[in-house]
């Protein structure tokens, strides 16, 4: 999600890479936990909930996997690829096991929940399985496991958001973090395995999230990322009724905690998102001026099939409105889904002309792949070829990269407000930071540090970075 590569198949499936904890937590005589996570940001943040779990129970974490007396995966389930990624890196922990049978190897997330039994049944070397609402049952289950039983929870819950649980931040840079508002999904996009895997949409209480983010502040952090499938139907309603919050409005109190918390926020349903939504993010210099909006399609004929429940119209009609209340350099970006069932020419070229009218920053763009039990697997026939999918999708992202690199070239000459979050991957004599609009903008190191605001003069662009330099 937060990623500013234009990112094709292969790309995307470089960002899914496992990230490891780095952060060594705990004492030597603890029993280890090393945990890897896939897909999407809500698994990363997931992760963070699973290890305060565990740290409270009584485990430290590792960064490496052969001195861990447990191995977790945070598994996705959105296209095959991603399962089968997990599947390979489940054979990397065999001989590990052989050597050490005491050691406990479970599957977490999305997977876990779509799989559940048959997951025992098909990998043999995994012990616990638990699906994103059992988190809390994991110091159990690995008990039964040491008790010589395999282990599994894989009930979703109506209820369960983990508000009063504080995240151990993994691999974090100490500037920006992630923040659950919400778990579930109400949706049901038929090509779409979430609602199966997550369940159903429930709303964080707006106290905890506040009392997170100002925790956040407190210890040095200058970014947060409000996170949720449709952060859009974020509705929280205090026990008595009296109080109750939408998201234009939670979004107003987070950036009213100091105006140094840059706040962001994702996923933007096209369907949900409101005036007051784009209103609030005026009103407030800390909200950033980006939002992320998947499109799918340009096509009405497909979304009505994808079950998007708004069309071409609809959406152009809340693109327009975005660039009426906060301008041209309001950034956006697109999710887009190439081959979907039945997909003609025609329909292919409504995404494409979509793309060029939005103008998109950037964005996430995926050949279809069909996922079992959805209303898309029963209902329609995945009759798009893999080579006509491919090329499809070659041609949006073609098109997505030329648009990115004219739109990066708008911002060369601009003055842009950068929010330094570490050295440069490339050279330790440069920094990286995000401007307004999430765009990466890399900058000469000078004394400046991660955590500072600096105002750059961007000098030259790629189509997924802003180079400059500090005013
Ligand atoms: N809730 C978000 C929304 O509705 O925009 C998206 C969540 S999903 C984790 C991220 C993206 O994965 C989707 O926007 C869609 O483009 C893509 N995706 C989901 N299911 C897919 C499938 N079966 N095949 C290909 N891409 C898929
Ligand atoms: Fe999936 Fe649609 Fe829900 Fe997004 S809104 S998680 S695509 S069902």
């Amino acid at each position: 999600m937060r990623n500013l590569e234009i990112l094709t198949e292969e790309d995307k499936e470089a960002l899914d890479l496992p990230r490891t904890t780095v952060d060594e937590i705990g004492k030597q005589d603890k029993k280890k936990l090393y945990i890897e996570s896939y897909g999407c940001q809500m698994n990363f943040s997931d992760s963070e909930i699973v290890t305060s779990i565990l740290q409270e129970n009584g485990y430290a974490t590792t960064s490496l996997f052969d001195e861990a007396d447990v191995i977790l995966l945070n598994t996705c389930a959105i296209r095959d690829n991603a399962e089968q990624k997990v599947r390979n890196r489940l054979k990397n922990f065999t001989h590990l096991k052989k050597k050490r049978p005491s050691l406990v190897v479970g599957v977490l997330g999305c997977m876990a929940e779509r799989l559940k039994t048959k997951f025992l049944e098909e990998e043999k070397i995994v012990d616990v399985v638990a699906g994103p609402d059992s988190y809390r049952d994991l110091p159990n289950l690995f008990e039964e496991v040491e008790e010589g039983n395999k282990a599994i929870n894989v009930f979703l819950s109506k209820e369960e958001t983990y508000a009063d649980i504080s995240p151990v931040r993994l691999n974090s840079n100490g500037v920006t973090a992630f923040v659950s508002i919400m778990r579930g999904c109400d949706n049901m996009c038929s090509f779409c395995v979430v609602p199966f895997t997550r369940g159903r949409e429930r709303s964080r209480d707006v106290y905890s999230i506040l009392k997170e983010c100002q925790d956040l502040l407190d210890n040095g952090y200058k970014e947060v990322t409000l996170l949720g499938q449709n952060v859009d139907s974020y509705k929280w309603a205090s026990a008595d009724g009296t109080e109750t919050v939408n998201f234009a409005q939670l979004l107003e109190r987070v950036a009213l905690i100091n105006p140094l918390l840059r706040v962001r926020f994702s996923t933007s349903h096209p369907k949900d998102i409101t005036d007051e939504v784009l209103y609030t993010i005026k009103k407030y210099e800390n909200v950033c001026n980006y939002i992320h909006l998947p499109a799918q399609s340009g096509s009405s004929r497909i979304l009505k099939l994808m079950n998007r429940t708004y069309d071409r119209d609809w959406y152009i009609n809340r693109v327009d409105k975005i660039r009426e209340v906060l301008g041209e350099e309001c950034g956006i970006s697109q999710d887009i889904i190439a081959g979907f069932c039945t997909e003609t020419e025609e329909d292919h070229q409504e995404t494409l002309s979509l793309i060029e009218y939005v103008r998109y920053d950037y964005g996430y763009m995926f050949a279809y792949s069909e996922r079992p039990g959805t209303p898309a697997a029963k209902k329609l026939v995945d009759d798009i070829s893999d080579e006509e999918k491919q090329r499809r999708l070659a041609e949006i992202i073609a098109l997505q990269r030329k648009i990115s690199q004219e739109r990066n070239e708008m911002s060369v000459g601009t003055i842009q407000k950068v929010l330094i979050e570490g050295d440069s991957k490339r050279s330790a004599d440069f920094l990286q930071g995000r401007n307004d609009q999430n765009k990466m903008v890399i900058l000469p190191k000078g004394n400046h540090q991660k955590g500072d605001y600096v105002n750059v003069k961007i000098t030259s662009c790629s189509s997924a970075t802003l180079f400059g330099e500090v005013e």
